[in-house]
């Protein structure tokens, strides 16, 4: 009658189906999250999603001490342990003598095989690990194509979704009726409290600046601002100046908010007809179709999904690092492109529409493997997933399911001018070109001599000249593409 939930990617008291399962069975639950020094030690020491974790941690801490007292038990807090879980979490659960550990499914390679170690360790105590879908609306198994195989192409795999859906799936699980299950701090423990940064070895990064609340209370902040504005999200959600998307990104990752909830308040909106909503729904369906292509297709996280396409030649050697170096420090000559990874690297965001435009340049014009860039991702995104970033990278690359076709090659110039018409995105990245004309800012190697030195631009001193010319590149690629299908 005693339990553990064990928070990883769940981060919030709402809503939570591992800590509902756990109130339902167990007359005393004990919550806990471990700082886990395999995920941590590889990054470094400023890192704006460590400190999201922090604060969020802070959030549910005192979301736990509410549900607490409103039960009449107190004092809740969330036990907070830092090193590695897969050690710890078992001398936890023998400390508080638990005989069931819950927790939420994660389904990337290394926290399977971290689970997998964990449930033996507990078993050996005879403590058992249940673990349940919250992170997606659908996991798995649970949308399949009619013979009983994973979907790879989306359209169909959304349709089915779509017709899966019924209220069930997107309820909340009613964790706070059931609270009084939680049980007070064990004096054993010591002092309850969230280690600072430094307490695990980390620096305070910007993150307070970033106009990113952190926990459950940051996420309703940003879902308000956004269903004020989500009817227009399909006509805004392309433009990077115009603030069309919703930003929860980092809370879909770390579980400050639940899918089910986003998902209920995009599929009423939508059947009441509005249009943007039910393209922020396929949004999220892509989430989930994601997910279960990294579950189906675990070979993917360092694979093509399409094995011929791991014959590509891509470029190496010094010339290849200089340029990949070039993309990732904004040095390419194209603004837009330059624009979106200065976003990236200063604030951890970067706007859709220019994760396809950098990724595609990366890949498609300067030749390099989507690999080092999905990898640059992974290092600087806030709201940095495995299922979604490789799947965005495999999609711009031509490499993955359902993939823009390898032949469909983004121009980076027509790209700015269709989605950037004013530079006015580029010129927040760039202060440098801010007086370039709407004409010339996106190629200003075409702008005529005289209105560069009117805006006090000299290409190759305070802006790079293009490090490759896009029409040769183009060919290039299709080349590269060609000889590893076997043939033109
Ligand atoms: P919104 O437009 O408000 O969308 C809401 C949510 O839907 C997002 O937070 C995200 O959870 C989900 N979503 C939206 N688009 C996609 C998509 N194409 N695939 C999967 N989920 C989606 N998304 C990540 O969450 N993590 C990543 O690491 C990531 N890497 C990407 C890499 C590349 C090369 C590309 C092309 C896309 C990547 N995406 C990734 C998808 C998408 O760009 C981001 O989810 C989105 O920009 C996040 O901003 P937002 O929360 O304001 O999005």
């Amino acid at each position: 009658d005693r339990a553990l939930v064990w928070f990883r990617r769940d981060l919030r008291a709402d809503d939570h189906a591992a800590l509902y399962a756990a109130l339902r069975a167990a007359r005393q639950v004990w919550c806990a999250f471990v700082f886990d020094d395999e995920i941590l030690a590889p990054l470094p020491r400023a890192d704006r999603r460590v400190e999201f974790i922090r604060d969020s941690l802070v959030d549910l801490d005192d979301q736990l001490h509410s549900l607490g007292l409103s039960h009449g038990v107190q004092p809740v807090r969330l036990i907070v342990r830092h090193g590695q879980a897969r050690a710890l979490l078992p001398q936890l659960a023998a400390q508080l003598g638990v005989q069931a550990v819950f927790a939420s499914h994660d389904d990337e390679p290394a926290s399977l095989a971290r689970d997998n170690q964990v449930r033996g360790e507990l078993a050996a105590q005879g403590v058992s690990l249940y673990t349940s879908k919250d992170h997606v609306v659908f996991e798995r198994a649970e949308v399949m194509t009619a013979t009983g195989t994973p979907y790879s192409v989306f359209t169909p795999y959304k349709n089915a979704w779509l017709k899966k859906l019924t209220p069930f799936f997107v309820k909340a699980w009613p964790v706070a009726r059931h609270a009084g299950a939680l049980a007070p701090w064990p004096a054993e423990l010591g002092e309850p409290g969230v280690p600072e940064l430094h307490d695990i070895g980390f620096e305070r990064t910007d993150l307070h600046q970033m106009r990113l609340p952190s926990g459950s209370s940051g996420a309703h902040e940003l879902l308000a601002d956004f269903l004020a504005r989500i009817d227009a999200y399909d006509r805004a959600r392309d433009f990077p100046a115009v603030k069309g998307p919703s930003y929860l990104g980092p809370h879909l990752r770390f579980g400050t908010v639940s899918i089910r909830h986003l998902a209920r308040e995009a599929w009423q909106r939508m059947q009441a007809g509005s249009r943007g909503a039910e393209v922020w729904l396929s949004e999220l369906i892509w989430r989930d179709f994601y997910h279960q292509i990294l579950h189906h297709h675990p070979r993917v996280d360092g694979h093509a999904f399409k094995p011929e396409y791991d014959r590509i030649k891509w470029a190496h050697g010094k010339e290849a690092d200089a340029l990949f170096e070039a993309w990732c420090e904004g040095r390419t000559g194209y603004p837009l492109v330059d624009a979106a990874m200065l976003q990236l690297s200063r604030t951890g965001y970067m706007h859709n529409r220019l994760r396809m435009v950098t990724a595609s340049f990366l890949v498609k014009d300067l030749g390099l493997d989507w690999r080092r860039g999905e990898a640059w991702f992974a290092r600087w995104l806030n709201d940095f997933d495995l299922a979604a970033n490789n799947g965005g990278w495999q999609w711009a690359a031509s490499t993955g399911c359902d993939a823009q076709p390898y032949f469909r090659i983004f121009n980076p110039v027509s790209q700015s001018e269709k989605f950037d018409p004013e530079g006015k995105f580029i010129k927040r990245y760039l202060p440098q070109l801010a007086a370039l004309s709407a004409k010339a800012i996106h190629a200003p190697w075409q702008a005529l001599p005289l209105e560069l030195a009117a805006a006090e631009v000299t290409l190759g001193e305070n802006y790079p000249l293009p490090v490759v010319s896009h029409d040769e590149a183009r060919e290039a690629t299709l080349a590269r593409f060609a000889a590893a299908r076997g043939g033109p």
